[in-house]
């Protein structure tokens, strides 16, 4: 029998918090992707989405947690401060990031006055930081394998891919499509993977000029090219309405069966 292999978004907003009547169904967190390989969790960013993450995983018994961290833009780190798991000195946290210092630097860079009033020294888990650079792979629980590709994003951001029991997921948050050879590697990275969530931040008819993301035909590119089995648009424009999304996810289910528009409180199955 199949074990469980689950995605369930926490926050799918990009660049900055939307919290408005448009923006209900959708959700107005930034970035946050829980992942359930088996009996091992793990967490795609820190965004503002990381703050209900966090107080639902309070709720259960202390477990390992691995964190995977694209890039250290706010939208990305936002909810660190407010992580519930990092202020329990019982749990085991292992952190995977491309940010030099990983979760200890992030902290003492959050946390610290007048832009936050607690210090670091709240975090009081056992947070261990590894260092992730493109092509890194690793394996935080038995049969969870974790891998990371660069991303076309201003300072840099990694793309990760977990691999468990015969099935695969892609996270590509924050990437601008349109590099011949970054996308050539990203399709090979993502190749056959069941679900690619991918950044559609862009309206469609962007103004030209590098803008660090990519739109939801890009993303169908990027799907297609990689042949992913499923496709979530993700990092969605903080002023894409409820309505504008559901216009978009029947476009683009549309154009590309498979297709959806990434949910707050969805949870797909792998
Ligand atoms: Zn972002
Ligand atoms: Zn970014």
């Amino acid at each position: 029998m199949a074990r469980r292999f689950t995605a369930t978004f926490w926050g799918v907003r990009g660049s900055a918090p939307a919290m408005d009547g448009t923006t209900v169904r959708y959700g107005g967190d930034t970035s946050c992707v829980e992942v359930v390989c088996g009996d091992h969790r793990l967490a795609l960013d820190l965004g503002g989405g990381a703050r209900r993450l966090g107080l639902a995983l309070a709720d259960r018994p202390p477990a390992p947690l691995t964190l995977l961290l694209s890039h250290a833009h706010y939208d990305h780190v936002m909810g660190l401060p407010f992580f519930a798991p990092f202020r329990q000195a019982e749990a085991r946290i292992l952190a995977l990031s491309p940010v030099e210092g990983g979760v200890a630097r992030l902290a003492a860079e959050l946390m610290r006055r007048p832009f936050f009033p607690v210090g670091p020294e709240a975090l009081v888990a056992r947070i261990v930081d590894l260092h992730a650079a493109p092509g890194a792979v690793f394996e935080p629980a038995e049969g969870v394998v974790v891998s990371c590709a660069g991303a076309a994003h201003d300072g840099g951001a990694l793309a990760w891919r977990i691999d468990f029991d015969g099935r695969s997921l892609v996270y590509v948050p924050d990437h601008e499509a349109g590099d011949a050879q970054t996308d050539r590697t990203l399709a090979h990275f993502a190749a056959g993977c069941d679900l690619l969530i991918h950044d559609a931040t862009l309206p469609e008819a962007a103004p030209r000029g590098r803008h660090g993301h990519s739109s939801w035909g890009a993303a169908a590119l990027a799907a297609r090219r990689a042949e992913a089995r499923r496709l979530a648009l993700f990092h969605h424009h903080p002023e894409a309405g409820d309505d504008q999304l559901d216009r978009l996810a029947h476009q683009a289910a549309e154009t590309l069966p498979g297709t959806l528009v990434a949910r707050a409180g969805q949870t797909l199955d792998l």
